[in-house]
């Protein structure tokens, strides 16, 4: 099944409804983390293929923005339900161009339609209002209208939910789009491109250009003047500059970018609860996941007990290539990602930390590394500030409540925060006091596309999914009535 799928996934920028070889003949290469083996050749595009995709989403943007919010609720909710279809086939795609395991590539397929339905519903919920001002002399009428024609720039590690979360909302407001997906997960976009032809989605409504060159393709877009919204999903070393570039021609951004999400267990946990939730805050997608648990703080009393069942659960997990059965853990996205998780496990160890399982790089083909636990972890190691994006569990201790909040907001970051107690009245102090823009209270899962989500400090702007997930594509606009009064 797997050569049919890469044989018959498109492979070429997809600009004005049509498929198109990039304009110098130029193609990158798609790898399957799992082997370091090519699946494909896939069409990269040059600053003149983006700025012929920023044309056809411009020229496209009046007949969209005038079609009735009911058409375009109608072809998300087709596309949801091709997607749901094939399930399989999407699932399959991802788990060979991303690496994650198929059970968990179906689990991001459903994640990621789930988006399409929500925002099909959505779409005929845009409303206005009306009132007379305090003065009596005017109506005051605010309508919605679409920011127009948006870039959308998605990452590697969840390549199916990060363009429907991103389009979902961009299709229900009447926005037209340019999305520039990840070179190393391009193919999983490319078919939700298709997808969205097949339920209807009109010519130079979406356009998708892959590129090796994404500084020199997107930046001419930002400056431009067409492009009136960027949304990001990223890192924020690549979100500032990005930023900066929309300042020249004011556009508007949406940015979810990094996290270092704390996990605190209290002395009150249920400790199963506590290591289960662990476990799916630490171990989704590998640990590639801004919203992963980056520091682990256990109360003291319970550090032991916790660290011990933490590792017996993570021992206990098969690592090999997503494709196979029984898999639990994929391999990294690639070289570059598994030596950072290589380079921060050793910067641990060195400064005193104490590995408990894992640790050690594996020969073989593939980028993968061994879910691994750390104890005693150091304030001063580079895991501190940096994400690990990887199967890798440090564990701190903390002796009281105000300890662990202020080491949990110890950072620059505030995208996701986990915490686990049994107390309702320390649960919420705990929560209120957390600078985080998502908390899990006593699970270890927070995404959802019913939810807004997003970060505050340098984790981001703006929010996906929820009701406020459309509020990104729409401006207010506001129509003075003198009352005759
Ligand atoms: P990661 O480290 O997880 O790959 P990045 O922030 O580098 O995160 O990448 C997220 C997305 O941003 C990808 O689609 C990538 O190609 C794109 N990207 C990276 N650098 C730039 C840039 N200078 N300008 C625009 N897009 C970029």
């Amino acid at each position: 099944m797997s050569d049919a799928l890469i044989r018959d996934v498109p492979k070429q920028l997809f600009i004005a409804g049509g498929w198109q070889d990039a304009e110098s003949g130029r193609t990158l290469s798609v790898d399957n983390p799992a082997t370091g083996e090519e699946l494909c050749l896939v069409a990269d595009a040059s600053p003149a293929d983006g700025g012929r995709a920023a044309e056809a989403a411009v020229a496209a943007q009046p007949a969209w923005a005038a079609t009735p919010p009911r058409e375009r609720s109608e072809i998300l909710r087709r596309a949801y339900e091709i997607i749901i279809s094939r399930t399989e086939e999407l699932a399959l795609l991802m788990t060979l161009e991303m690496g994650k395991p198929l059970a968990e590539a179906r689990g991001e397929v459903a994640y990621a339609a789930e988006f399409f339905r929500w925002f099909a519903e959505e779409a005929v919920r845009i409303d206005g209002g009306m009132m007379t001002a305090p003065d009596g002399k005017n109506r005051i009428l605010v309508t919605r209208r679409p920011v127009g024609p948006c870039l959308l720039i998605t990452p590697w590690n969840f390549p199916l939910a990060m363009g429907t979360r991103k389009i979902g909302p961009a299709v229900a407001a009447g926005c037209t789009m340019v999305l520039k997906p990840a070179p190393q997960t391009p193919l999983s976009t490319l078919a939700l491109a298709a997808i969205l032809k097949e339920a209807g989605l009109p010519d130079g409504v979406l356009n998708v250009v892959v590129t090796s060159d994404a500084a020199g393709v997107v930046e001419p877009l930002l400056r431009g003047g067409h492009i009136r919204k960027l949304s990001f999903t990223g890192s924020t070393q690549v979100g500032r500059i990005l930023l900066a570039q929309c300042a020249d021609t004011v556009v508007r951004t949406s940015l979810e970018l990094g996290g270092n999400a704390p996990l605190i267990v209290f002395d009150d946990a249920d400790l199963d609860v506590a290591v289960e939730g662990t476990m799916v805050a630490k171990m989704r997608n590998m640990g590639e996941s801004c919203c992963a648990a980056n520091r682990i703080f256990v109360h003291t009393s319970i550090a032991d007990e916790f660290a011990a069942r933490l590792t017996a659960r993570m021992a206990a997990l098969t690592v090999g290539p997503g494709t196979e059965p029984g898999i639990d853990v994929g391999p990294l996205i690639d070289t570059a990602g598994r030596g950072k998780v290589d380079d921060l496990v050793r910067d641990a160890v060195k400064h005193g930390a104490k590995v408990l399982t894992g640790g050690e790089l594996p020969d073989g083909p593939g980028n993968f590394y061994p879910p691994t636990v750390l104890t005693g972890v150091s304030t001063e190691c580079a895991i501190m500030d940096t994400e690990i994006f990887g199967p890798v569990a440090a564990i701190l201790t903390f002796d009281d409540e105000d300890e662990a909040v202020a080491a949990a907001n110890d950072t620059d970051f505030g995208l996701a925060a986990y915490l686990f107690t049994q107390n309702l009245d320390r649960a919420l102090r705990v929560s209120e006091r957390l600078e985080s823009g998502m908390i899990g209270l006593n699970t270890g899962l927070v995404s959802n596309p019913a939810a807004p989500f997003g970060g505050i400090k340098q984790s981001g702007l703006g929010r996906e999914g929820g009701r406020v997930g459309i509020d990104g594509f729409l401006e207010y606009k506001y129509l003075a009535v003198p009352t005759g009064a």
